[in-house]
């Protein structure tokens, strides 16, 4: 159980840097500046492990398979630093199971992207028929969709992160190394004050030099505050687990992490975690919440829809679901913010854009240099705050990628 007294003290330097939002974004920070002997101290407005953000459930694909060459090298990174959290935590982080991203004729999200993309990279992949998915993927041939036609990159890299159990293990790590986290905690306003900030909490204010703002759904909340703001859409996501009596077919090593790439999207998983079902999903299939008034109870609508793609996918010899939520926070151009705030170099924003877990430990590892005064590297360009795309209407369309 980890400490629950806050301990701030009005306008005397707390800590070094303070994390505001623990879930894997943040608390993959709080490891890696604990990790460089900072003193850091980390808030969570609900209890730690919850399941009312984004990073709870068992897993989140990992994959390097993606529509930019900077998003297929940065991938790189993010297995490297989940495999220096499996290191230190002796915990399996990346559970490797192959990827295809399958495309219907005519799909909605273009193949090239994905292909060139890698290509430029030099990662490796096979561009292959829906025969050949069906060959080595005999679930598949239960289903109707997998016609021949139907094309898929096929990635050998590709996998499974632990979503909330991979949360938990950076926070051990994180307190292990003298980091202090307080769940329960919600920061009221951050305040910055001359070159440092006040973290204010219904215990107390925390003076600190650097905060990392790592709060997803909430980020319009705490970026108003900071006269700041970029369109996001909040929308509630859920993902369904189906129960067979026969899941040989469906296990890991016999069945890879899928995406279909189409609108309406869908994705899933071999068996993992829930060992009793086959989990997926739909891609921004959920309508618009505010975190705070959201429900947990799943759409039986979204459950329905999945429910017939999963049939025609692998045929309909499925249990009843059962679903989980959870909320996406999409911007504009469904790229990450990762920058520090414009005028206020001590505030450290993150922003996964509903595809950030597989990069939570690259994210936490990224942001200890920037909340430690390190430059903003080149290739963060893509993910500054500043940049238009970010600030354009929200549009759906932009967010099939
Ligand atoms: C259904 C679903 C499927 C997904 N699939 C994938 C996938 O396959 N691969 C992938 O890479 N990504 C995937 N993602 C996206 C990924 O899960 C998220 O990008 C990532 O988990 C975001 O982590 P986070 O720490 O930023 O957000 P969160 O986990 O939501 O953490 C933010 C935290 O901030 C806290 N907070 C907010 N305001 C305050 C405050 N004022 N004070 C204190 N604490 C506060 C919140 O309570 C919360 O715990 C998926 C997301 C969903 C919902």
């Amino acid at each position: 159980m980890l400490p629950v007294s806050v301990g701030c003290v009005a306008h005397a330097k707390t800590a070094d840097v303070a994390v505001v939002g623990l879930g894997g974004l943040g608390s993959a920070a709080a490891y890696w500046l604990a990790r460089r002997g900072v003193d850091v101290v980390g808030f969570e407005q609900f209890e730690l492990g919850h399941a009312r953000g984004a990073s709870h459930d068992h897993s989140r694909i990992i994959r390097r398979s993606y529509h930019t060459p900077e998003y297929v090298r940065l991938s790189a990174q993010a297995y490297d630093a989940w495999r220096a959290v499996e290191a230190e935590s002796r915990h399996r982080m990346i559970t490797i199971t192959g990827g295809i991203d399958l495309f219907p004729p005519g799909a909605a999200i273009d193949h090239r992207t994905y292909t060139s993309s890698l290509s430029a990279e030099s990662v490796p992949y096979e561009w292959i028929d829906g025969a050949d998915v069906r060959r080595r993927w005999p679930a598949f041939a239960a289903g109707e969709l997998i016609s021949d036609d139907v094309m898929a990159v096929y990635s050998p890299q590709s996998g499974i992160v632990p979503a909330g159990h991979g949360t938990q293990v950076m926070q051990q790590l994180a307190v292990a190394r003298g980091a202090t986290l307080h769940g329960g905690t919600p920061v009221r306003a951050i305040r910055p004050v001359g070159g440092e900030v006040d973290v204010v909490t219904d215990e107390g204010v925390c003076r600190v030099g650097s905060v990392v703002v790592a709060v997803d759904a909430w980020t319009s909340r705490v970026l108003q505050q900071l006269d700041m703001e970029i369109p996001l859409a909040v929308t509630l996501e859920q993902v369904s687990y189906f129960p067979r009596p026969d899941l040989r077919d469906l296990g890991v090593g016999r069945f890879p992490v899928w995406i279909w790439m189409d609108d309406p999207s869908f994705y899933g998983f071999p068996v993992f975690g829930d060992m009793t079902a086959v989990k997926a999903s739909e891609d921004c299939g959920g309508r618009e919440v505010d975190p705070d008034l959201r429900t947990s109870e799943p759409v039986a609508e979204m459950e329905q829809r999945l429910q017939r793609f999963m049939q025609r996918l692998l045929g309909n010899d499925f249990g009843a679901p059962r679903s989980v939520t959870c909320l996406y926070t999409l911007t504009s151009d469904r790229d990450f913010v990762l920058d520090r705030l414009p005028g206020y170099p001590q505030i450290s924003i993150a922003l996964g854009a509903a595809h950030g877990f597989k990069f939570a430990s690259w994210f936490g590892r990224t942001l200890a240099g920037l909340a430690c005064g390190e430059p903003v590297a080149e290739e963060l360009a893509p993910f500054s705050l500043t940049r238009p795309s970010l600030h354009a209407p929200i549009d759906r369309s932009a967010w099939m990628v």
